[in-house]
């Protein structure tokens, strides 16, 4: 069975094309710039050259049938008919209380992700616009959607709710819902069998920090606490998105510098954490090379991320009272040895006996960065959503054959 997952954002489709048999990637890419007459579609598949090409893409529709017409393509393809496309998988943000786990796209289930624009405002939208892509271009195709709020569903009341009025919660559905859950279950699944330990017997710390970032405290393979909220904002420092803050810091800056409640949003979300800081860049890379060139505040900024981070490790090895493993996954998790260093160095309370060159060998492997007989382990894990958006697509769709 082949499967199309497909991540759509307001202005690109990511896709990646799995042969869910052999476990493989037959091809990946995306289109950048829909809406633009310069919109690019850059296709890598497997065992082939890349291939990129301009074109104007004014819509999703037409999005996915260029995706759709690369895949089949005589010289840049991988299938020769369409028709081999079995089921197609998306990625969607926020599932609110709705979804407590992957589900088959129906007219009720479409409806119920539009009743939650509201909540994911600048995603869900997008997302929906991909579903009715791929109905438009492969009528009766069966689709699957995975939610990034789905796994944190089972944490408690205590840990989702808010201490404000409950009238928001009832009125509003003002809560936590927490958000890459899909990554936080699949590096929590992997980091149990890398330890060769039941996941039911675990409590781990997954901290997933790429662009954005959070953790999330999962105890027995469930999630009981994550860093995100009711929006990706809340929670640890990230590339440019603040995390944590003073709530009365945004009237009284409001007021102070004039601003509508559109501008302190995209400052909170667009212009804050590594960037506001460091005042060179989101990116971790060069913030790393600033740190090393002696810059003070990229060095204030890296100290401040990490410094955050272990906060929030602290704070939920108290939630479960314990710890057995630390995670670490995404772009910053994964590849980032020194910010790993800063934050597990300051953990040898906990019982993390760091080993500094397991941290620096090995890129891409999942590994132990801690020496043998630490009582906490820390782990690298990289992550792979796409492939679990397939394997839950594939799921779906056999249990419906069957
Ligand atoms: P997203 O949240 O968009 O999925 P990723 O998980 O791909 O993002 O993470 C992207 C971030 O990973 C980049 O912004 C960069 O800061 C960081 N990153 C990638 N490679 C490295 C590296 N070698 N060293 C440090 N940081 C890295």
């Amino acid at each position: 069975m082949n499967i199309l997952v497909i991540n759509a954002g307001s202005s690109s489709v990511k896709y990646q094309l799995y042969d869910m048999e052999n476990a493989t990637v037959l091809a990946k890419g995306r289109v950048e710039r829909i809406g633009m007459d310069t919109a690019i579609l850059m296709h890598e598949p497997a065992g082939k050259p890349d291939f990129h090409k301009v074109d104007e893409i004014l819509e999703h529709t037409t999005a996915i049938r260029r995706v759709l017409d690369v895949l089949v393509h005589p010289e840049h393809g991988v299938l020769t008919a369409i028709s081999q496309i079995d089921a197609v998988g998306h990625r969607v943000v926020h599932g609110g209380e709705s979804f407590k786990s992957s589900v088959l796209v129906t007219d009720e289930v479409k409806k119920e992700i539009r009743r939650l624009f509201d909540l994911a405002p600048l995603h869900n939208p997008a997302h929906m616009l991909g579903i009715s892509a791929v109905d438009a271009n492969m009528p009766g195709v069966p689709q699957a959607v995975v939610f990034d709020t789905a796994f944190h569903q089972t944490m408690p009341a205590k840990a989702y709710l808010y201490p404000v009025p409950m009238a928001l919660y009832r009125k509003h559905k003002v809560r936590r819902y927490g958000f890459h859950g899909t990554s936080h279950k699949y590096v929590s699944e992997r980091a149990a069998a890398f330890l060769g330990r039941p996941l039911e017997q675990l409590k781990l710390i997954t901290c997933h920090i790429g662009n954005g970032a959070s953790c999330a405290a999962v105890w027995g393979g469930q999630s009981v606490d994550t860093s995100m909220g009711m929006t990706p904002l809340e929670g640890l420092m990230m590339g440019t998105r603040s995390g944590d803050l003073d709530p009365a810091i945004v009237p009284y800056v409001m007021g102070k510098e004039d601003l509508t409640i559109g501008e302190v949003s995209s400052m909170l979300n667009k212009h804050s954490g590594l960037q506001a800081i460091s005042g060179i860049s989101s990116d971790m890379r060069e913030i790393v090379e600033a740190v090393e060139a002696g810059d003070k505040n990229a060095t204030l900024a890296f100290e401040m991320y990490a410094y955050r981070l272990r906060k929030y490790i602290g704070a939920y090895a108290a939630a479960m009272n314990g710890v057995d493993a630390i995670v670490f996954t995404a772009g910053v998790g994964e590849n980032s040895a020194p910010l790993r260093k800063a934050v597990c160095e300051g953990l040898s309370f906990l019982g993390v006996d760091f080993d500094e060159e397991a941290n620096l060998l090995g890129r891409g492997i999942e590994k132990r960065i801690t020496k043998r007989g630490s009582k906490v382990e820390a782990l690298v894990i990289p992550t792979n959503e796409e492939w679990v958006i397939a394997q839950d697509t594939y799921s779906l769709v056999q249990s419906q054959s069957d």
